[in-house]
């Protein structure tokens, strides 16, 4: 069984076809989700989609790249939606300076908003980080200081120095389809070093689809080839694998029963 930790079930690619997507996930052995809000105004969608399903979880939070149109969002509107019982992750959230879509300046408060609500709700906070290293890391520390919260770093691509910063505060890692990309060898070596209690599996889909699926709308029913990809870079049977990153998820997401 395996755990796509990172989807992204509202996007417009899926309109069309979200019960046969479904189907062929739990066809493939995927038998937990967890959904990602973006944006508050697509929450609403994104919470339907967990409410309609039984192994779909979802998170509430605002990406970086839209920290400008919530400017002023506090962490009291993550807690209070975060008291729904199908929310198990505050998120996503964090640092993107390679799009550079948002104000960093409006990037950080918005990721600071979220770390207060990670940090009362005590759900783990899925972080985004891109070309931020160095910022990122700093204020993780800052925040962790003032009062610890649970953190996951999602999808790392980011350098060896963020990495160890991240683990001295005990943070998950997500590794996707990148793992099976032939170019991705630093993200193998940095991912490579993160205690195996750590890591868990993720899709990041409709982006990112794992070889030999590359360039197609990505789907969780591929999550299959990300720990194939995953279980070769660690010397593990892919069963192994799966079962490791599934127990690792289920205790990074509380939550979920
Ligand atoms: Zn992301």
């Amino acid at each position: 069984m395996y755990f796509d930790t990172h989807v992204n079930l509202h996007a417009e690619q899926f309109a069309q076809d979200l019960p046969d997507v479904l189907a062929r996930a739990r066809a493939a052995g995927v038998s937990r989700m967890v959904t990602i809000c973006d944006r508050l105004d697509r929450y609403p969608a994104v919470k339907a989609i967990a409410e309609a399903n039984d192994d779909i979880n979802c998170t509430v939070g605002v990406h970086p790249h839209y920290a400008k149109d919530y400017w002023s969002l506090q962490a009291e509107t993550l807690v209070a939606e975060a008291a729904h019982p199908k929310v198990c992750g505050i998120g996503e959230t964090g640092l993107d300076q390679h799009y550079g879509y948002s104000d960093i300046v409006l990037q950080e408060r918005s990721f600071v908003e979220h770390i207060t609500a990670a940090r009362e709700t005590r759900l783990p906070l899925v972080v985004h980080t891109r070309e931020a290293d160095d910022l990122t890391g700093d204020i993780l520390e800052r925040e962790y200081a003032r009062g610890p919260f649970q953190i996951l770093m999602h999808c790392y691509t980011s350098g060896e120095r963020l990495a160890r910063r991240a683990m001295d505060l005990d943070a998950y890692f997500s590794v996707s389809g990148i793992l099976s990309f032939k170019t991705a060898n630093e993200v193998r070596e940095v991912t490579g070093r993160v205690p195996l209690d750590r890591v868990i599996l993720e899709t990041d889909c409709p982006y990112l689809a794992p070889m030999p699926h590359r360039g197609r709308r990505n789907e969780p029913a591929y999550l299959r080839d990300v720990c194939r990809a995953f279980a070769a870079q660690r010397g593990l049977s892919q069963e192994d694998a799966a079962q490791l990153t599934m127990a690792n998820a289920l205790r990074l997401f509380g939550r979920i029963q």
